[in-house]
């Protein structure tokens, strides 16, 4: 059965981007009569307060938004993501890593940008004795080896995608060094157990995906279909954020109900013809993708103005 989710990370309150991502995975999975799932992805739990968590519930269910589960909670998770860290261990693929942050930096070159980097495979050539006697100085992070070939998948709406994951990624951590479960492991392993079919997210999320799909593999999972969406940005073209408290829920539920911004972002999104309140109901019986922009949308003024 086609199945959907919302996974958001709650270190702050919503805002509409997170709302768009919700309306569109719903309507896609709605629209079939299929299961829609909410995961609250609060593995970082010092920096994902429950009450941030309770709060995006509550704002969901103000929109309208019904999933058809209890919600699943990563932060109550971690031994399912230890078993399948176990799990690719028994196939060879995971190293310890004892590179402090500022090593990283100094040894690999830059390749992604600013904030990406290739990791070199320093800890991967360290002998069982070197990694034991580091470890009694130091907790390692847990890094899983990846091949050098190239992994293509077709998104939704963004065509074609590969990439080489040992030339464009390199090794990539799995687990933290202070025991925190990196999101690339977690969020396959949940969508995996739920049975999630479909991944609706932000395009941001685009270039984890060969990382995902590569841990899907190993780990004998299915892959789902995946349908990465643009981002959302205000008027003036920039990229939404936390810090726009005028555009987070506290702000924008005093000031409009549900179908007025549900048909503000619907509007944005393309599957309006003009903006006017629209509720899930509507949204849903009328959705299709072909409606759906492939260029980063922009807000209407109307959001912003008092
Ligand atoms: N938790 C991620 C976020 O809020 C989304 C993860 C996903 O949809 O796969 O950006």
């Amino acid at each position: 059965m086609l199945t959907g989710r919302f996974a958001p990370t709650p270190s702050g309150r919503l805002h509409l981007g997170n709302v768009l991502c919700a309306m569109l995975a719903y309507l896609s999975v709605r629209h079939e009569g299929g299961r829609f799932l909410l995961r609250i992805e609060d593995l970082d739990i010092p920096r994902c307060p429950r009450a941030l968590s309770l709060q995006a519930i509550e704002d969901l269910q103000w929109f309208g938004f019904t999933w058809d589960e209890e919600p699943l909670w990563q932060s109550e998770r971690t031994q399912v993501y230890q078993q399948h860290l176990d799990n690719l261990a028994k196939q060879g693929l995971i190293y310890p890593c004892f590179c402090t942050r500022a090593q990283l930096h100094a040894s690999v070159a830059p390749n992604l940008g600013d904030t990406q980097f290739v990791y070199q495979r320093t800890c991967a050539k360290l002998t069982a004795d070197e990694a034991a006697r580091l470890a009694e100085k130091r907790a390692p992070a847990m890094r899983v080896r990846v091949p050098d070939e190239v992994l293509s998948f077709r998104d939704g709406l963004y065509g074609a995608q590969c990439e080489n994951l040992a030339r464009d990624c390199g090794d990539f951590i799995l687990r933290r060094s202070d025991g925190l479960f990196g999101y690339q492991l977690a969020v396959v392993v949940d969508d995996a157990l739920s049975g999630v079919t479909q991944v609706v997210r932000g395009r941001d999320i685009l270039s984890a995906t060969p990382r995902q799909i590569y841990l899907l593999r190993q780990l004998g999972y299915p892959v789902p279909e995946y349908i990465h969406i643009p981002l959302l940005m205000d008027a003036d073209g920039r990229r939404l954020a936390k810090r726009d408290r005028d555009l987070d829920l506290t702000a924008l539920s005093r000031r409009f109900t549900a179908p007025q911004l549900l048909g503000k972002l619907a509007f944005s999104a393309g599957l309006l013809p003009e903006e006017r309140p629209a509720t899930l109901e509507e949204l849903i019986r009328d959705f299709d993708w072909a409606k759906v922009h492939r260029d980063d949308m922009r807000l209407t003024r109307s959001l912003t103005q008092q």
